[in-house]
């Protein structure tokens, strides 16, 4: 810095344009070298919070506050520090899920088994994913997952795409393109995200042909509806609102029975894509198998919903309509990565070894009994260790992402009401692990049903800290 600059700091007060017109360049604060460009953040970055610095500077001094040189410097590099930090916590990290909310779409939905995420990062170097490894020649990208879905599903092929939404909008575009497809009123619902169905079809290239009433729909209606310009029938599951009282709709079974003769394709969009019969569980979904045996001609769901998969749209059914599927020029631009299908590969395996319980995670959470979650609880407190002020309670865990809707499962979890949840819930997610609570009325509720045994460690950890950090803060 200049040296005459130097001689001003220990006078007295400069005047309020003395001091604007003493406020550092850019250039000379990213010329302090104070800020180590990390991995994370870029020159550009640190440059750009660097004039933001500036600026903050500038405002307080013409807001009447009194900077000298030094404290000027001091508060640039404080400002750009308190981003670097903030913008560090807003990197994809992992989150302890305390929310009891399996499927939690802004935690990133289905966890990962194991071995999926061990193949993933095998995936992640160079991988084998067009390449037939006995021959050496280039293969089709990921024939053996195609393969394995159809072994398990019982279908005859399989296609893989993003998720579910692409899946349908890609099947109706090259299976019915500029021809009408039939869909009861009942089932024009909004996916999420707002995607709604109607819109789909008019992306799609194809003709909505509504039937039936919000409430009923009967075979007949279909019937009626069918004619030469029908280029499929699609049902869509109602995953993510139920509907209850003088309601009808004709099931799979019924609907591809009737329609047989006329070799019009049936699209049956699953969504949640169960492969076990959850009832005992007390969870009604309907399974991928069902619909497979019942004889839709296509069927969709999620990779990353009850699959307990990464995310992706799982198309399977008859092979001519794969192959359909397979040359629309849509395939290439929805194609999955390649972890992708590696940990989809994983996940396929375990459901066919029948382990799928016991080594999905998702399934696995959903299975687990209350008391199994008490348990749990009652470890947690232990390894925190000192007085914590946390109570096992009772309480309710859903399955969510857009699944089994209304249904609630019985839980256990330890609720915080000695300390003020709003700062017990901020102070656990601004830490390495983050965790995620569920706060209610005036109290911070971690449902352990979502927690893994892993994972109790670190929790005690965080909570420890976060627990002596708000004790501190009240001192
Ligand atoms: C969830 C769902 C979708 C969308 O699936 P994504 O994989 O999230 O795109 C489509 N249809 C149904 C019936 C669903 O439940």
């Amino acid at each position: 810095m200049r040296s005459a600059r130097e001689s001003t700091s220990g006078e007295k007060r400069l005047s309020k344009t003395d001091q604007l017109r003493k406020l550092p360049s850019v250039d000379e604060v990213l010329r302090l070298d104070l800020f180590a460009v990390s991995q994370r953040h870029s020159r550009q970055q640190l440059t750009d919070w660097v004039r933001q610095g500036v600026q903050v500077c500038r405002s307080r001094i013409i807001n009447g506050e009194s900077l000298d040189e030094a404290n000027v410097i001091a508060q640039i590099i404080e400002f750009v520090r308190q981003q670097q930090a903030a913008d560090a916590g807003q990197a994809i990290q992992h989150v302890i899920n305390a929310t009891g909310v399996i499927l939690h779409t802004n935690l990133g939905r289905a966890p990962l088994a194991p071995l999926a995420i061990d193949r993933m990062i095998q995936a992640a170097r160079y991988a084998n994913v067009e390449l037939d490894l006995a021959s050496g020649r280039r293969s089709r990208r990921g024939q053996r997952v195609m393969k394995l879905l159809a072994q398990l599903t019982g279908a005859e092929d399989a296609v893989v795409v993003n998720n579910c939404a692409a899946a349908t909008m890609l099947v109706l575009q090259s299976i019915a393109s500029a021809r009408e497809v039939i869909v009861s009123r009942g089932q024009l619902v909004e996916i999420g995200g707002g995607f709604r169905l109607p819109d789909v079809f008019r992306a799609a290239g194809v003709i909505l042909r509504e039937v039936g009433t919000t409430n009923r729909t009967y075979l007949s209606d279909y019937e009626a509806a069918v004619g030469d310009d029908t280029g499929a029938i699609i049902r869509v599951h109602h995953s993510n609102f139920r509907q209850t009282g003088f309601v009808t709709e004709p099931t799979i079974d019924e609907l591809v029975a009737a329609q047989r003769p006329s070799e019009i394709p049936i699209i049956d969009d699953l969504g949640s894509g169960c492969m076990e019969d959850l009832s005992v569980y007390g969870l009604s979904e309907p399974t991928v198998t069902h619909s497979v045996r019942a004889g839709a001609d296509l069927i969709l769901f999620s990779g990353d919903k009850l699959f307990g998969g990464p995310q992706c749209g799982i198309v399977i059914g008859h092979a001519r309509w794969i192959d359909r599927i397979r040359q629309s020029p849509m395939m290439r631009a929805m194609r999955v990565d390649k972890m992708t299908l590696a940990a989809l590969e994983a996940t396929t395996e375990i459901h066919l070894r029948g382990d799928a319980i016991s080594e999905l995670p998702v399934l696995r959470m959903l299975s687990a009994d209350a008391e199994t979650i008490r348990r749990r609880c009652e470890q947690l407190i232990e390894r925190i260790g000192g007085p914590s002020g946390a109570e096992i309670v009772a309480c309710d865990s859903q399955v969510g992402g857009g699944s089994v809707p209304g249904r609630l499962i019985k839980s256990f979890g330890l609720k915080f009401a000695n300390s003020d949840a709003e700062t017990l819930a901020v102070s656990l997610r601004s830490g390495l692990p983050a965790v995620q609570g569920r706060v209610t009325a005036d109290s911070l509720l971690l449902d352990l049903r979502t927690v893994h045994d892993h994972e109790l460690e670190p929790l005690a950890t965080r909570l420890r800290d976060a627990l002596a950090g708000g004790q501190d803060a009240s001192a």
